[in-house]
């Protein structure tokens, strides 16, 4: 396998992959308002079918985004999705694989304080990356000393890559103290997020999130995890400020994203949460979770996108 796609889109048209170059005076200032989007799409080795997941609301989330950071694209959300299944059958995808657009202001050497004179360029990868889910990873957390963006500041429900300093600082910094992934607080003080994940715990049977208003990215993965919890576990599902202590006594923690699918946690600030293993609702949600995505069931149909291989 070649280390890079064969293609990717770049400003209405497939681009070979060297082909795609910019000039190194762009660098600095074109990604400061750059917004993204982070999708995966699963492969179905019976079905020999590929199946992207929630491509809808994630191309909705890349026009609302670029919308707040004023840098509008003139491509509609179905047009996203037709340009991605035809970028992903260009490049023969046969396996999970990750697809990450990016609308980022094109020639930033200049003109970059002008908002009337502001506009989008769309660039689109598929990378293969396989998924972790069922392979049994747990990690180990911490919660960073640096403070978690807020609404006023950089607004966190933007993927906005600037946004993404902040839990480079916690996520250095933890591990450099020797754990996996960092947790960090809002400026309330009230558990957030995790640097590009959402967190949830089980505590006497309820699960509970950061509501949207704690700082939060509102995740497609959190929002498909709370449907599999409350219509097929039957469990209440609660989003409301959550306080630090809450996390060191609860049954059990997990991480959710696009990237950390389902992550479980098992110790937080040297708290063990249960016995030091994967808990045995975030072991069904990960079965549920799995299901959906990979297309092995057909009740969350409408979550995928199938992707035609071509021959
Ligand atoms: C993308 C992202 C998430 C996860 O969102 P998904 O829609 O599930 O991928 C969580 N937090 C941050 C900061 C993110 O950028």
């Amino acid at each position: 396998m070649s280390e890079h796609p064969k293609y990717l889109w770049w400003n209405g048209e497939p681009v070979a992959w060297a082909d795609a170059t910019v000039h190194v005076s762009d660098i600095a200032w074109s990604a400061t308002g750059a917004v993204f989007e982070g999708i995966r799409a699963y492969w179905n080795e019976e079905q020999e079918e590929l199946y992207v997941f929630r491509l809808h609301e994630h191309m909705q989330r890349l026009k609302d985004s670029s919308k707040m950071v004023r840098l509008p694209i003139d491509v509609t959300v179905d047009d996203l999705i037709e340009i991605t299944v035809e970028l992903l059958r260009r490049n023969g995808s046969r396996e999970d694989t990750y697809i990450f657009p990016l609308v980022y202001f094109g020639g930033a050497r200049t003109g970059r304080s002008d908002p009337a004179k502001l506009r989008g360029d769309l660039l689109i990868t598929t990378d293969p990356r396989p998924s972790h889910l069922g392979t049994g990873v747990k990690q180990r957390a911490k919660m960073s000393s640096w403070t978690r963006i807020s609404d006023n500041v950089m607004p966190p429900r933007v993927k906005n890559i600037s946004n993404y300093r902040n839990g480079q600082l916690a996520t250095y910094e933890v591990k450099l103290d020797g754990y996996d992934v960092a947790l960090l607080l809002g400026p309330d003080g009230k558990v957030s997020e995790a640097p590009g994940a959402c967190v949830m715990f089980v505590k006497n049977d309820q699960l509970i999130t950061p509501d949207p208003a704690s700082g939060i990215l509102e995740s497609i993965t959190r929002d498909s995890i709370m449907t599999l919890a409350r219509e097929d576990l039957g469990m209440p599902v609660i989003e409301r400020r959550v306080d630090r202590t809450e996390l060191y006594t609860a049954d059990e923690i997990f991480l959710c994203g696009t990237m950390a699918e389902i992550t479980p946690i098992v110790e937080i600030d040297r708290f063990q949460m249960g016995d030091g293993g994967i808990g045995p609702v975030t072991s069904e949600l990960e079965r549920l979770f799995t299901e959906a995505v990979r297309g092995n069931e057909p009740k969350r149909e409408s979550w995928r996108t199938a992707v035609e291989a071509s021959a």
